[in-house]
């Protein structure tokens, strides 16, 4: 049974079972947080449920990138124009795309297809409505949160959410917990960088897109490999060695990884 861990002053994750996912609700005095909404209406309307079993307030939700399992709940989280519904341009951009082509139905059932999930295949996308280009401030009452995008790593439109007098920051799916980072939509000669934005903030708590919350030790743990692996790609792209060759030896050992990083130095990404 899922429910509700306080990880800093009124800043409470859901830890949701199916792929580890983390949302995460920030109360204010005046209003609330939602980050990230999960993967099917189910999972959503369970996540909205135990919001109001903590709190009567008004929220407003934000999405740290655009992949579905951070995003397919937002038709559940927020039904209404009412609710704002953040994210980095590049986010916004990408769903008002596919909202555009069919309403999202084709990206719906190419998800649906590509991860076996019960229920994804009924999301009826809503995409973010609220554009965050770099840095943007919210006023919860009492309380304030900053909206950052620190540059590109696990996609191009990684949004980290600030909350500074509980020296935490929710990383999204730059940092993990428990699982290897996802490259598909990765850029990982950057990465390394974003996240040593992140470390500048100075948290003490660090809650990943997936699985435990992260001490500071971890965050520059997880620094460390995408540094490593960041300066694997770039020698051997330089000295013409196979993605394969250099995958085998580098952090997490992803092929996909340093096929990116090469298309990127090919000036082909
Ligand atoms: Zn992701």
């Amino acid at each position: 049974m899922t429910d509700w861990v306080e990880v800093a002053d009124r800043v409470l994750v859901w830890r949701q079972p199916v792929l580890d996912v983390n949302a995460v609700l920030v109360l204010g005095d005046a209003g609330a947080l939602v980050v990230d909404t999960l993967s099917t209406p189910a999972q959503a309307t369970e996540l909205a449920d135990a919001i109001r079993r903590v709190t009567p307030l008004p929220w407003r939700v934000v999405n740290t990138h655009h992949h579905f399992d951070h995003c397919y709940g937002n038709a559940v989280l927020a039904p209404d124009a009412d609710t704002e519904v953040w994210a980095h341009t590049e986010c916004l951009a990408r769903y008002d795309r596919w909202i555009a082509e069919d309403g999202g139905k084709e990206r719906v059932a190419a998800i649906a297809a590509e991860f076996d999930i019960p229920g994804l295949e009924t999301v009826t996308l809503r995409g973010p409505d609220r554009a965050v280009p770099g840095e943007v401030t919210l006023d919860l009452g009492g309380r304030t949160v900053d909206l950052r995008h620190l540059g590109r790593g696990h996609t191009d439109n990684d949004l980290v959410v600030v909350v500074p007098d509980a020296a935490v920051v929710l990383a999204g799916d730059l940092l993990e917990d428990g699982a290897p980072p996802s490259f598909d939509d990765s850029w990982p000669l950057e990465w390394a960088g974003t996240v040593a934005a992140l470390i500048e903030l100075g948290p003490s708590t660090v809650v990943p897109g997936h699985g435990n919350p992260m001490t500071p030790d971890a965050v520059a743990a997880q620094h460390a490999e995408l540094a490593a692996l960041e300066w694997a790609c770039r020698d051997g792209w330089r000295d013409h060695a196979p993605a394969e060759e250099v995958a085998a030896k580098a952090p997490f050992g992803s092929v996909l990884a340093v096929q990116r990083a090469y298309a990127f130095l090919d000036g082909a990404l």
